[in-house]
C-alpha cells in the first residue's frame, strides 16, 4: 500500500526522521488555518501519489495568506498525470542549501536490503540513474544483521554529501532503516532529503510503500486504507474479496492458486500477449467465486478475452464447472471465455462445459493452447 507525502512523512516522524511542521487541508480555508498554524512562508503541497508534483506546478511557495488562498485554491482539483488533487499538505517553507536523495528497498535477487544515498537530489532518481549512474551510492544491508552507524558514515561519504550533512545525513539513514524494518515497509524514499543552511539535514518529501502482508500486525493501518487510492476495479475486487492486482494488458485471467496466477501471466506472455490483471480465486472456485472473479474482469474496459485457468487438486473439476456455467448465467459477460480445466475429475468437468449452450466458453486441453486461445481472441476481437 502507498502512501500519501503528509501520511509518510508522519510515519517518518514515528521513527525519529526530522520533517518539517504542517498540516493537511481539503479546501482553501483550511489550506490558509494550517498555514496560520505552520508559520509563513509555507510550502502548499499536493497530495497524489505519483511523482514530479513539482514540476506539475503542484508545489508552490506562499508567503502570506493571501497567497496562500491563491495558491491552495490553484492547486486542488488540479490534474497531475491523472490523478485529480483532493488533499493538500502545508508545512512551514525550508530553505535549501543541498537536495539529496535516500532510500532503502528490497533487492529480492541480493536476498537483502538495499539502500541508495545520491548527492543528486530533487531530481527523480530514474533520471539520475540513466544520466549519471555513478552518483547513486549502493549498498546492500544483510537483514539479518542491520546496519551500523559506521556504514552509514561510509555510504554517505562514499555519495559525496557535503561535509556539514554528514552527520545529520548518516543518523537519518539509521533512521531510515529502522522505519523500513521495523515499520514494515517495501519502499522508503526520500528525494529530496535536503541539507539548510544551518547546517540541518532533514526530509522534505517522502516516499513510502507499507508491505500488506504485516496488515494483521498494524491495527493503524486501517486508517491508510480508507484514503488509499485504488482504481475502480481493484476497488470492487476488494469490495468482493478478492485477491486480484489490475495489470495493463487486454487478457483477463482467473487462476486458482497464487502459482498458477503467475505461471498464467507468463504464458499469456509467451504467447505474445498481455494481461489484464492477477486473480488468484484460491481454493473453494465455486459459482459465487467465480462469479465475482468474472464481474471485475468483465468491469475492466480493456479486456477482449478471458482466461480461466484451474488445476483440480483438492478442488474437484466438475464442482468448478457447475460454477462457472451458473456464474455465466448471473453476469452478462462480454468478452470469450477460453477454459483450461485440468487435474481431479477434469473429464467430468470437461463434459459439462461442452454440454453449455451460451457459446461463450471455448475448452482447450492445456495451459499453453488456452493462452494462445485467449491471446488469438483478444487481438482479433
Ligand atoms: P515531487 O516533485 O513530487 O518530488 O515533490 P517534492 O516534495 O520533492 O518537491 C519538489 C521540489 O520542490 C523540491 O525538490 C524542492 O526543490 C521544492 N520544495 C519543496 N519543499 C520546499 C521548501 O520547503 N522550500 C523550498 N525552497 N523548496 C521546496
Ligand atoms: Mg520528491
Amino acid at each position: 500500500m502507498d502512501l500519501f507525502e503528509y501520511q509518510g512523512k508522519q510515519y517518518f516522524a514515528r521513527f525519529g526522521i526530522p520533517v518539517s511542521p504542517g498540516g493537511v487541508a481539503y479546501s482553501v480555508q483550511e489550506a490558509v488555518d494550517q498555514a496560520d498554524k505552520a508559520g509563513y512562508p509555507v510550502v502548499v503541497k499536493a497530495q497524489v501519489q505519483v511523482g514530479g508534483r513539482g514540476k506539475a506546478g503542484g508545489i508552490k511557495i506562499a508567503e502570506n495568506a493571501d497567497q496562500t488562498r491563491e495558491q491552495a485554491s490553484n492547486i486542488l482539483g488540479m490534474d497531475i498525470k491523472g490523478h485529480i488533487v483532493k488533499c493538500l499538505w502545508v508545512e512551514h517553507a525550508s530553505d535549501i542549501d543541498k537536495e539529496y536523495y535516500a532510500s532503502f528497498t528490497l533487492d529480492r535477487s541480493a536476498k537483502k536490503h538495499l539502500c541508495m544515498v545520491s548527492s543528486k537530489g530533487g531530481v527523480e532518481i530514474e533520471q539520475v540513474a540513466l544520466e549519471d549512474p555513478g552518483a547513486i551510492v549502493k549498498f546492500h544491508v544483510d537483514p539479518t544483521v542491520g546496519i551500523t552507524i559506521e556504514q552509514a558514515r561510509q555510504i554517505v561519504k562514499d555519495a559525496n554529501l557535503d561535509a556539514p550533512a554528514l552527520e545529520g545525513a548518516a543518523d537519518i539513514l539509521m533512521k531510515l532503516y529502522e522505519c523500513f524494518t521495523k515499520g514494515d515497509c517495501d519502499l522508503v524514499e526520500v528525494n529530496p532529503l535536503i541539507l539548510t543552511p544551518e547546517g540541518k539535514v532533514h526530509a522534505l518529501d517522502a516516499k513510502v510503500t507499507l508491505d500488506d502482508n504485516a496488515m494483521f500486525r498494524h491495527p493503524e493501518w486501517q486508517e491508510y486504507r480508507k484514503t488509499e487510492e485504488l482504481d475502480e476495479r481493484e476497488q470492487l475486487a476488494r469490495e468482493k474479496g478478492l485477491n486480484y492486482i489490475g495489470l495493463s494488458g487486454e487478457v483477463g485471467i482467473i487462476a486458482n492458486g497464487a502459482g498458477l496466477a503467475m505461471s498464467t501471466l507468463d504464458v499469456v506472455n509467451q504467447a505474445g500477449g498481455s494481461a489484464a490483471n492477477f486473480l488468484d480465486i484460491g481454493g473453494g472456485a465455486n459459482a459465487d467465486v467465480m462469479a465475482s472473479a468474472l464481474e471485475v474482469i468483465n468491469s475492466d474496459k480493456a479486456v477482449r478475452s478471458i482466461f480461466v485457468n484451474i488445476f483440480g487438486g483438492i478442488t474437484r473439476c466438475e464442482e468448478v464447472a457447475n460454477g462457472i456455467i451458473e456464474a455465466i448465467g448471473r453476469v452478462d459477460i462480454s468478452s470469450p471465455i477460453v477454459l483450461r480445466l485440468d487435474g481431479t475429475n477434469a473429464k467430468e468437468g470437461r463434459e459439462i462445459i461442452a454440454s453449455d449452450t451460451s457459446g461463450k466458453v471455448i475448452s482447450k486441453p492445456t495451459m499453453l493452447e488456452a493462452a494462445r486461445a485467449a491471446v488469438e481472441l483478444a487481438k482479433g476481437k
